[in-house]
């Protein structure tokens, strides 16, 4: 394993500080690393990974759709997109689809869709985002332009321009930077990297009338948060709170490189045409397989209601350890989206997890992020505890 490092090393851009192991094969929510030790898997890559890994039948889609055709193009139609996108408004709600081959591809077309929509309105050039502080929406220049955090924008300024930022669960923030050129407003449901701040039903509520007072669009990033994470398909659909543009990705594909941007009907009468936006890849027949063999497992498996059964196990013994230590000073999230926030950094100790076959993640330098697989179980939950216990303040 030590090998292997030392050539990534030497190969790799350095732009991760990365833990130091291969992994090299999973099974449930078990990962290997090259030299056999096993690891509790409690990040599933980053809220990837929803079913558990070597999932056979998911496994054998995509055998299946390998062996028929992996790619073809977006200038002809191929039947996996069309199964995906039915499935996809089926559990949405919303009522077209756009693939794209990864979460800030979603958010890119979610800002090009609500600026034509607005320059179908006006005709005008200047129009205005809302967004966030401490939001998460991805690293191309327009995911990075509504991202709230200065670190990642400042070294690549400018960004693409016109955004201004409010805070989460704070109307009148929002209603400070509203102006006459405002075309959306762009928020996490929950907010992932930033911190797993859930945004509030009132504040939802409140943004949403605010919307549709002004004919300002509503943006929700939902590609940490959806796909069953918070116990419902996706974080909005527990307040009813739709929005007129929505991005998804993450566990979209369980794994294969995928996401997508979804608008309802009056957005999508009124904004992209052909020539407007394209992608290569984007919703190719492999990628569109996964998908909807992940809808389709989704169902028949019952993972939101394992979701339902576990999220709030997890929360208590996750209580039960902030009680336990002075230096954990918050427990945040919903549903299988957690965080415990700590008073110092907590690389260290997600290290010594890592020692003790306990993949665990951060967001931000004082916060250990739990975003396993849905597929967990209680008895997952309790082995995951008790080496954490193990690690904070040892
Ligand atoms: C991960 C993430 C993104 C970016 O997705 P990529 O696939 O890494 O481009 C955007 N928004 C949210 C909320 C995310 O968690």
């Amino acid at each position: 394993m030590k090998a292997y490092i030392e050539e990534a090393e030497r190969d790799l851009l350095h732009t991760y500080n990365r833990y130091q192991i291969v992994l090299d094969r999973g099974e449930g929510v078990y990962l290997y690393d090259t030299d056999g030790k096993k690891y509790l898997d409690f990040v599933s890559g980053i809220a990837v990974f929803a079913l558990g890994y070597g999932n056979k039948e998911y496994n054998d889609a995509l055998k299946a759709q390998i062996d028929k055709v992996i790619h073809t193009s977006n200038y002809y139609y191929n039947v996996p997109a069309i199964e995906a996108a039915r499935k996809l408004k089926k559990v949405s709600g919303m009522d077209r689809v756009f693939f794209t081959n990864s979460g800030a591809e979603a958010v890119e077309g979610a800002i090009k869709a609500a600026r034509k929509y607005a320059y179908l309105k006006d005709g005008c050039t200047d129009h205005e985002i809302i967004a966030m502080n401490h939001s998460f929406h991805g690293r191309t220049f327009g995911a990075l332009s509504v991202t709230g955090n200065p670190k990642y924008r400042e070294p690549f300024e400018p960004m693409i321009g016109h955004v201004k930022f409010a805070d989460l669960n704070d109307i009148d923030s929002i209603k400070s930077q509203l102006t006459d050129k405002t075309c959306a407003i762009i928020l996490e449901t929950v907010q992932g990297e930033g911190g797993l701040y859930p945004a509030s039903e009132e504040f939802l509520r409140q943004v949403r009338a605010l919307c549709d007072e002004e004919d300002i669009l509503l943006i929700l990033d939902e590609i940490q948060c959806g796909m069953g994470r918070t116990g419902y398909m996706y974080a909005w659909q527990k307040y009813g709170v739709k929005p007129d543009i929505m991005t998804t990705a993450k566990a979209l594909g369980c794994g294969v490189p995928v996401g997508a941007f979804l608008l309802t009907e009056k957005v999508a009468a009124n904004s992209l045409v052909a020539g407007d936006h394209g992608t290569t890849y984007g919703g190719n027949p492999l990628a569109c397989a996964a998908i909807e063999k992940v809808l389709d497992l989704f169902e028949k498996d019952h993972i939101i209601d394992n979701v339902r059964e576990v999220a709030p196990y997890l929360e208590q013994r996750l209580e039960e350890l902030k009680s336990k230590y002075d230096c954990i000073t918050e427990r945040r999230g919903t549903g299988l989206m957690q965080g415990l926030v700590f008073d110092h950094p907590v690389r260290e100790i997600i290290d010594r997890a890592l020692e003790k076959g306990l993949i665990l993640i951060n967001a931000g330098a004082e916060i250990i992020r739990f975003v396993p697989p849905l597929v967990i179980t209680r008895k997952n939950v309790d082995e995951m505890i008790s080496i954490l216990d193990t690690c904070i303040g040892s």
